[in-house]
């Protein structure tokens, strides 16, 4: 299930002391909006579904035992914590099956449960997201268990096996992750608008989780449904697979550079070092960038870290929107950053570089009163003409930076090479 992360979002522009006691305040404006709308519907829905169910016992048991299999879940992971940003979980195989077995107003109620003890268990993010994550899934449980209520009226054809009525529940499933993907994508979006539609919405992973969790959810139904004493079965591979699923999201968050999520220094070099083994077995062209943003320390000084800091995120989305795919950008530390260009001669190598400059001179990045705009220095160096690894190259280009400071900033730079040594007379040329 997608939920919406703890990574930091942009506060709107003067925020008051209100707000700083109730960060929810200090969002932006659209994004307050949108969780009060999301907030009131879920809220509604409640009251509404409440009012017309009838509290029948055994449908209170199944739902008390699906919330149990989901603490159990929480508890069996919490050691290994939550990495930041909006993450994935394999909750929806107990929430599911209340969106498909019982009446609506138990899908609404199931995610209020669940996220108050990660909450409390697991992290203490900032509230607001928490409410948010816990109404949408909410909502998209509710339609989902309206449609399939719909089209199934009695619920207990499904462990009878037969096909129709399980198509209908793998309908509800994808509806279910359909709306509740869109209701968090919208507010990741709002809360960072610079951010790419398709890294809220999809990795690359996420279609096969989605898929997980859609059998996972429609198996723990049937055999809830047969019989509850056979979630017995179904908790510790659920268990297993919730662990291994938030060990490789922690693993991926330790690559990245917190601040500005590109890779961090180590990351960067792990990746830089298989490229360049690559392009030797290939005898492929390869280049790499070092770039410092010039005079940062002054940026810091006149405006405040807080500025700083959107700088950088600003410098590094600019890096990453400009080069390829397969080109590897890094944070290498404070205001300097690596590019490595696989396939780039010199001449491609400095057009990139000269591009890169030119984009970040252009950018403006507001601050409290005034737009802050920054320059760039670049060291150029390329592959078996400056270094013949990773080590050398990093120390071509690092020189070729300081003489671009040198010769007064803003501008790229590449390593002399050192002159061949003089022909001996007879000698064959090189
Ligand atoms: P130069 O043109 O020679 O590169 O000058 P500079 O001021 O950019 O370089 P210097 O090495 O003197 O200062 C780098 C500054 O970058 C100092 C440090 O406080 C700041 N810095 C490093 N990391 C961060 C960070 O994560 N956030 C912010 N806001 N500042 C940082
Ligand atoms: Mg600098
Ligand atoms: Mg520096």
């Amino acid at each position: 299930m997608v939920t919406a992360g703890h990574a930091s979002t942009k506060p709107r522009d003067g925020v008051s002391s209100l707000a700083g006691r109730w960060p929810f305040l200090a969002q932006r404006r659209l994004l307050v909006a949108y969780i009060s709308v999301i907030v009131l519907l879920d809220l509604a829905a409640i009251l509404l579904f409440g009012a017309a169910t009838e509290v029948r016992l055994p449908d209170v048991l199944t739902f008390v035992a699906l919330m149990s299999c989901g603490a159990v879940c929480i508890e069996a992971t919490r050691r290994l914590g939550m990495p930041a940003g909006v993450s994935r979980d394999l909750l929806s195989a107990w929430w599911l099956p209340v969106a498909l077995l019982l009446p609506p107003v138990y899908a609404l109620f199931a995610p209020i449960v669940l996220q108050v003890l990660l909450q409390v268990r697991v992290r203490a993010t900032v509230l607001h997201r928490r409410v948010l994550s816990a109404a949408a899934i909410g909502l998209a449980g509710c339609v989902a268990s309206v449609v399939f209520h719909r089209l199934v009226p009695d619920p207990r054809v499904l462990s009878h096996g037969s096909a129709v009525p399980i198509m209908y529940a793998v309908a509800a499933a994808l509806l279910f992750a359909l709306i509740n993907t869109a209701l968090v994508a919208v507010a990741a979006h709002t809360a960072d608008p610079d951010s790419r539609w398709r890294e809220v919405l999809w990795n690359r992973e996420s279609i096969l989780l989605d898929v997980v969790e859609l059998c996972l959810g429609i198996t723990v139904a049937i055999g809830s449904h047969l019989n509850l004493m056979l979630l017995v079965f179904a908790l510790p591979p659920v268990v297993l697979l919730q662990r291994s699923l938030l060990h490789a999201q922690l693993q991926a968050a330790a690559r990245t550079d917190a601040k500005t999520g590109l890779l961090n220094a180590a990351a960067w070099q792990r990746e830089a070092d298989t490229e360049i083994v690559r392009a030797r077995r290939t005898g492929q062209t390869l280049a790499l960038l070092i770039i410092d943003i010039d005079h940062f320390k002054r940026v810091n000084d006149v405006h405040g870290h807080l500025a700083g800091d959107q700088v950088l995120v600003g410098v590094a989305g600019m890096l990453r929107s400009q080069v390829r795919e397969y080109d590897v950008v890094g944070r290498f530390g404070g205001e300097e950053f690596v590019v490595l260009l696989p396939g780039a001669d010199l001449p491609e190598a400095r057009r990139v570089a000269e591009r890169l400059r030119t984009r970040i001179g252009r950018m403006a990045v507001p601050a409290d009163e005034a737009m802050i705009t920054v320059t760039v220095s670049a060291g150029v160096a390329l592959m078996s003409v400056h270094g013949d690894d990773l080590i050398e190259l990093l120390a071509a280009a690092d020189l070729a930076l300081y003489r671009a400071k040198e010769l007064g900033r803003n501008r790229i730079c590449i390593p002399a090479v050192p002159s061949p040594p003089p022909r001996l007379p007879g000698e064959a040329p090189a």
